[in-house]
């Protein structure tokens, strides 16, 4: 058993400390919002007075915060309180910059410190099915893959700080460019009278495969669990679809990339974001493709 402190209690943070619980630790918990605190409560976890109340006496403390610079403020609330020599595990999502910041500002206050983002969104959270892109030194990795195991499927160590971050905005890029052109595919192809079960046949066991179609086809029927079965509902939100690929345009510029289709995959779901459907699913993103209505 060991005593976990987990930061931000949201749509993944709260089931993936519950699954902690399930697996036996001692987890306190802290949100600021006192709907994720009374859901997290319902799942087990103890919840404490403040982020720097339940950091104390924790040997390792996990946040899943909504970007950088929430994982930087918690970071300069906590380290001051918490326990020396203990394990810090970032599962956010957050920008290769702030990244590597909260890397340095854990490994100089005497911290251990992983950047450890997740692919399988609310359902792999719940069912506790996650992928984590862990970024950080061997010794961090190997404390921490116990716990991850609890949490998640698929344990990967991408490399040193900020690597897993880099794999996750890596990862999402390719995936937001694939919908894109999976659902133009479907689109087109209804234009020219083809089913879209006839085109799923074919593309699913062809060079056109990927994911996308696979185990997410845009169209409803294909793929019964896919979220175009279920009016579109996330899944995964378009609004988190375009949070990441804007990470991925930050650090093509830092570093100089070529991301033409990253480019422009962000600019097509930022149109959907500005068309009222930030809360839909991604692949809904079909609606704008079509140019129809939802
Ligand atoms: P969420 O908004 O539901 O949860 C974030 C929580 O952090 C909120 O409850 C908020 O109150 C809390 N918070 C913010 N600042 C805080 C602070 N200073 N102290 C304590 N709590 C604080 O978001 P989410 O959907 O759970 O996503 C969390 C992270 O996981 C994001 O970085 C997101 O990009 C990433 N992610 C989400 C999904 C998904 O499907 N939802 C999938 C993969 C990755």
């Amino acid at each position: 058993m060991t005593n976990i402190a987990f930061i931000g209690l949201g749509n993944m943070g709260g089931p993936m400390a519950a699954n902690l619980v399930k697996a036996g630790h001692s987890v306190r918990g802290f949100d600021l919002e006192a709907v994720s605190r009374g859901a997290a409560a319902e799942g087990g976890v103890t919840i404490g007075a403040s982020n720097t109340e339940i950091v104390a006496d924790a040997d390792v403390v996990v946040t899943m915060l909504p970007a950088g610079r929430h994982v930087i403020a918690v970071l300069d609330e906590i380290l001051g309180t918490a326990r020396q020599g203990s394990l810090i595990i970032d599962s956010s999502t957050i920008d290769f910059d702030n990244a590597r910041r909260a890397h340095a500002m854990a490994k100089q206050r005497g911290f251990h410190f992983l950047d450890a983002p997740v692919s399988g969104g609310t359902g792999g959270a719940r069912a506790g099915t996650l992928t984590f892109m862990c970024g950080g030194d061997d010794a961090a990795f190997a404390a921490a893959r116990p716990l991850l195991e609890n949490m998640g499927k698929r344990i990967v160590h991408c490399g040193g700080a900020g690597a897993g971050q880099a794999a996750k905005i890596c990862n999402n890029m390719i995936l937001g460019a694939t919908m894109i052109a999976t659902c133009e595919a479907f689109v087109l192809g209804e234009k020219l009278g083809l089913a879209p079960q006839a085109l799923f046949d074919v593309v699913s066991t062809s060079s056109g495969q990927s994911w996308s179609t696979t185990a997410y086809c845009p169209v409803p029927g294909p793929v019964p669990a896919a979220p175009s079965n279920n009016g579109y509902k996330p899944g995964f939100a378009s609004a988190l679809m375009l949070k990441d690929l804007r990470l991925s345009q930050e650090a093509a510029s830092s570093v100089g990339a070529t991301t033409a289709m990253g480019a422009l995959a962000t600019q097509i779901y930022a149109m959907h974001n500005a068309w009222g459907e930030g809360g839909a699913d991604f692949s809904g993103i079909i609606h704008l493709i079509r140019g129809k209505e939802k």
